[in-house]
């Protein structure tokens, strides 16, 4: 069975994210751990908590993802921007585990003219601070666009990342379909040969989620806008092989189009009448 979800509202909680994956056909879901541009959390809520991990069981939820909000950047020059980014993963990681065994995803970060190995440098010094030996979350790094200065926009600045940090044998990545394609990997002629490079730079065993987004910009444009199922530069035939790839057809599938829930609803049926 196809694992498809979207990304959804944590406004009301947990429960209330529950129901509304599985009114719209979902059997996964993404979240932010808080808004998005930053700030405190909710506090947490362990009867909702409880309620929810009874619901997905019942209702075949399986894992789910949250994603670290936007402004999140551990690699920004600025020491306090940094302390901000490794203070908010720890709390997050800390909450996650009200809900055992699920993923935490984040992007890189952009290094803003320090230069990628000065980044990377500093993403691992916050993985090393917020990462325990205990955590049974996954945290996934996502790969990027390489908008700007970002980091991730190449499969070996993912596996540099893996490579030094302490316990980086725990992480795992997130593909976005939009960034990767944006980024120059060309998974619409070159689907085989860009899995290929995907598992001999990073390994295919630490690819744990997909994003699932189309692309309004062309291969290598390096921009990051989320196009719509079908409506977008990959194009529906690419993301139906996508989902269908067998080093993919098991993970879990987000999307993240630009989509109201009815809009979600019709992309999940859509992508579940194409896979095979
Ligand atoms: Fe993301
Ligand atoms: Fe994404
Ligand atoms: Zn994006």
């Amino acid at each position: 069975m196809l694992k498809i979800g979207c990304h959804l509202s944590s406004s009301k909680g947990f429960l209330a994210m529950g129901k509304e994956a599985v009114k719209i056909g979902a059997n996964t879901f993404q979240f932010f751990t808080r808004n998005p541009r930053g700030g405190a959390a909710k506090p947490i809520d362990e009867k909702d908590i409880d309620a929810y991990i009874e619901f997905a069981k019942e209702n075949g939820i399986g894992k789910i993802v949250a994603h670290a909000p936007y402004t999140l950047n551990g690699c920004a020059a600025d020491e306090k921007i940094r302390r901000f980014a490794i203070d908010t993963m720890a709390d997050d990681l800390k909450r996650m585990e009200y809900i055992p065994g699920n993923y935490y995803n984040f992007h890189p970060g952009s290094h803003v003219k320090q230069g990628v190995d000065i980044g990377i440098n500093y993403i691992v010094d916050m993985l090393n601070e917020v990462m325990t030996e205990e955590q049974t979350t996954t945290i996934l790094l996502e790969t990027m666009a390489g908008k700007g200065s970002e980091i991730g926009r190449t499969f070996q600045e993912i596996r540099a990342i893996i490579d030094k940090a302490d316990l980086g044998y725990k992480l795992g990545v997130c593909l976005d379909t939009c960034h990767i394609f944006d980024g120059g990997y060309d998974i619409v002629n070159h689907l085989d040969d860009v899995v290929e490079e995907f598992d001999n730079v990073i390994g295919l065993e630490r690819l744990k989620a997909i994003h699932l987004n189309d692309s309004m910009n062309v291969l290598g444009s390096h921009k990051d806008r989320h196009a719509k199922i079908g409506e977008g530069n990959i194009g529906l035939e690419a993301i139906t092989e996508i989902i269908n790839h067998k080093a993919f057809r098991e993970l879990p599938f987000n999307l993240e189009t630009p989509n109201d829930l009815e809009g979600y609803a019709g992309e999940i049926a859509l992508l579940k009448s194409l896979y095979r």
